[in-house]
């Protein structure tokens, strides 16, 4: 479904609930006095009036605006995953066959990966994730245009432009840069960082949500231990950010070697062997707190490629039927 959608279907829940939720205020600043003094937060609405708050406790998920990280300056880019994205919405693109009908599709280029998520009402959002090397040398004026970027990229892939022969584009369309980052520390006296907020990892396995969800549901253990007892609630604030950051390294393990032919081979054909794909499915799924049900397997799968790789650069192995960049789309595929 649609994000908008499904974010206004969790806030007008957590107004039933009893949150006293504001609307169309922006967080302009925030101070954070001594140890144990009610934090200082400034917004502005609509009208552009001033609204005064004196939280006990700020939990930050203003998303990639990352409002206290980039405040504090504790923002970290990941170095191994400097890509950028342009998508839109289009209508008439060729949708998989059968039940694969709603599958999300990921296809795979040399210098990034397309995705394809089938969305309500015929539509199709398509987006091109590239490495610095995709963008590089592109004109600054004609054909360097976000939509010419994205339609040529996709010109450019002969599976993508096959689903999307005679598609029509009915969204502007976005694009982002300066993808991946994280907080070096997201938490302090009185506040936490959550979600987008703390750090993003390249959604090529449509994690995000659920991370943010999951960090929101940690977050909000800490906030409420905190309004108790601040040393616990830092203890689980702590917590928080170190789990978000070993689910971020896990996915992130992943995704940096997808272009790897032996992780590919991997990958298109998967062996339970060890509960390795259970325990990939489980943390694609969203099981991302590192129980050892989650982590094992997980573990078990990086040996395994490990292994692989080292015996092919030897020249030992197995054939790996991937060694070519994909020409069809991945078998990947989330609900
Ligand atoms: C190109 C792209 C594709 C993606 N694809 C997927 C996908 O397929 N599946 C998936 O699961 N995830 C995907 N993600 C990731 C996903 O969108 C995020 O991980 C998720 O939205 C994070 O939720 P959040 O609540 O932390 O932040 P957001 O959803 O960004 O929400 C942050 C909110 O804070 C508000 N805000 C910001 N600053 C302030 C301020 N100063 N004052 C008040 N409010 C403020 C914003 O307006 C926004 O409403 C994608 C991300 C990108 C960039």
């Amino acid at each position: 479904m649609k994000r908008s959608e499904f974010d206004a279907l969790l806030f007008a829940n957590a107004r039933r609930r009893g949150a006293t939720t504001l609307e169309n205020i922006q967080v302009i600043d925030a101070a954070f006095g001594a140890a144990g003094e009610r934090a200082s937060v400034t917004a502005r609405d609509a009208t552009g009036a001033t609204l005064q708050f004196r939280p006990r406790y700020v939990l930050d998920a203003s998303g990639r605006d990352t409002f206290l990280a980039g405040r504090l300056r504790v923002k970290d880019m990941n170095k191994y995953n400097n890509t950028a994205a342009v998508y839109a919405h289009f209508r008439g693109v060729t949708r998989r066959d059968g039940e694969l009908e709603g599958y999300i599709s990921i296809h795979l280029a040399e210098d990034g990966w397309f995705w394809l998520i089938p969305l309500q009402d015929g539509l199709m959002s398509i987006g091109f994730v590239g490495n610095q090397s995709a963008w590089k040398g592109r004109p600054k004026g004609n054909g360097g245009t976000p939509e010419e970027m994205l339609l040529a990229r996709i010109a450019g892939s002969p599976t993508v432009a096959a689903r999307a022969a005679g598609a029509e584009m009915v969204s502007e369309v976005f694009s982002t840069g300066n993808y991946s980052y994280r907080a070096r520390q997201g938490y302090g006296d009185g506040y936490l960082m959550i979600g987008d907020a703390f750090g993003f990892v390249d959604p090529m396995f449509s994690t995000g949500v659920l991370m943010a969800m999951t960090a929101g549901e940690l977050g909000a253990e800490a906030a409420h231990a905190w309004l108790d007892n601040p040393a616990r609630g830092q203890v689980l604030a702590s917590r928080t950010n170190q789990e978000m950051g070993r689910a971020m390294d896990r996915i992130g393990w992943l995704i940096y070697r997808i272009n790897d032919p032996v992780m590919r081979s991997l990958f298109m054909a998967p062996r339970n062997t060890l509960w390795m794909r259970d325990g990939i499915i489980n943390m694609l799924a969203g099981n991302l707190h590192g129980d050892l049900r989650a982590v094992v397997p997980i573990l078990s799968f990086k040996a395994m490629f490990h292994t692989l790789s080292a015996l092919h650069r030897w020249g030992f192995g197995p054939a790996m039927p991937e060694a070519l960049p994909a020409t069809a789309p991945m078998a990947l595929a989330a609900e």
